[in-house]
C-alpha cells in the first residue's frame, strides 16, 4: 500500500492556543479523551472549536484491536469521583451535547456499566437538559449490564460496529459482530425512546458487498445513526490500510443510508462516532438542544 495520503486526508493546522486550554482543563481534571487516546486526526478541529469525547474509566483498555491506539493492561481501580468531574468540565467548556466513551474493562463484574450510568446523572444535574450520548464496549453483550446504561437514560447509546463481518474477528478482538447487533437490539427493547447509533470504519479490505450488508444489518437491528469513515493506521503496529476511500464514494454510502431508512448518516473520510456529534441532535432533538443554558 502506497504510503502518501491522498489529497483528501490532508488536514489544515489548528488554532494552537484553543487546542491547549482543552488539553489543561482535562489535565486539571485528571480527564481521559478518546481524542488524544485514540491519536484522532480530528483533534486539532474539534477542541479548536471546544468540543472534545470524555474517555472514563481511566486511560488502559483491556482489550487491544488491531485499529485503536489506545493503551493496554491492567487498568487503575474505578476513581468514583470522575462522573463529577466530566460534568463539571462538560458544563465549564459550554458543551450541550456530550459525548461519553471508555475503555472496554473486562475485570469489571459490571464491565463499567454502573460508571455509565453515574457519568449520565451526574451530566443531567450539572447541565439540564444537555444531550447525552455514550458510546460504549459491548459488556460482553451481558444484557443486565446495557440496562444500566439504558435505565440512566441517555439521549443516544451508540455502540461501534467497526467493520463487517468477516474482517470482525482480526480487527476487534475479544467482539463479536452478532453481539454488537444483538446490544443495539437490547437497548430499542429497553427503551425504545432511546436513539441508537453505529460506525463503521472503512480501508480494512472490505468489499461494497458487505459494507452494504452491514448497514443493512445495522438498519435491520434498529438502528437511527450511523458514521462512516476512513480507517487511518495509529502506528505501524496496528493493522495496515488497505484501501483509501475516495470522498464521493463516501458520498454514495450516504444516500444509500439515508435511502435504507437511517434518521441521520455521516459518512467522508475524516467521519468518527463523535465528530461533529451534535449535528444528529440538531436533526431530532432541536428543540432540547435550545433550551440549554
Ligand atoms: S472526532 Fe471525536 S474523538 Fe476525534 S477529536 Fe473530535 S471529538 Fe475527539
Amino acid at each position: 500500500m502506497n504510503r502518501t495520503l491522498p489529497v483528501w486526508l490532508t488536514k489544515r493546522v489548528p488554532s494552537p492556543d484553543t487546542v491547549r486550554e482543552v488539553q489543561g482543563m482535562m489535565r486539571d481534571a485528571k480527564l481521559n479523551t478518546v481524542c488524544e487516546s485514540a491519536r484522532c486526526p480530528n483533534l486539532g478541529e474539534c477542541w479548536s472549536k471546544k468540543t472534545a469525547t470524555f474517555m472514563i474509566l481511566g486511560d488502559t483498555c483491556t482489550r487491544s484491536c488491531g485499529f485503536c491506539a489506545i493503551k493496554v493492561g491492567k487498568p487503575d481501580a474505578v476513581d468514583t469521583h470522575e462522573p463529577q468531574r466530566v460534568a463539571e468540565t462538560a458544563r465549564s467548556m459550554g458543551l450541550k451535547h456530550i459525548v461519553v466513551t471508555s475503555v472496554a474493562r473486562d475485570e469489571l463484574e459490571d464491565e463499567g456499566a454502573e460508571q455509565f450510568a453515574q457519568t449520565i446523572r451526574a451530566l443531567r444535574a450539572e447541565i439540564p437538559n444537555a444531550i447525552v450520548e455514550v458510546l460504549t464496549p459491548d459488556f460482553k453483550g451481558k444484557r443486565w449490564c446495557i440496562k444500566i446504561v439504558v435505565d440512566a437514560e441517555p439521549d443516544i447509546y451508540n455502540h461501534n460496529i467497526e467493520t463487517v463481518e468477516r474482517l470482525t474477528p482480526e480487527v476487534r478482538v475479544g467482539a463479536r459482530y452478532r453481539r454488537t447487533l444483538q446490544l443495539l437490539q437490547t437497548v430499542k427493547q429497553i427503551d425504545s425512546k432511546v436513539y441508537t447509533k453505529s460506525g463503521i470504519m472503512l480501508g480494512l479490505g472490505e468489499t461494497k458487498g458487505e459494507i452494504v450488508t452491514t448497514l443493512q444489518d445495522l438498519r435491520s437491528a434498529g438502528v437511527d445513526a450511523i458514521t462512516i469513515g476512513q480507517y487511518l493506521r495509529p502506528t505501524t503496529r496496528h493493522l495496515e490500510v488497505r484501501e483509501y476511500i475516495h470522498p464521493d464514494v463516501f458520498d454514495e454510502y450516504r444516500r444509500l443510508g439515508e435511502e435504507m431508512g437511517f434518521l441521520f448518516v455521516a459518512s467522508g473520510p475524516f467521519i468518527r462516532s463523535s465528530y461533529n456529534a451534535i449535528d444528529f441532535s440538531k436533526k431530532i432533538l432541536a428543540d432540547r438542544l435550545a433550551s440549554v443554558g
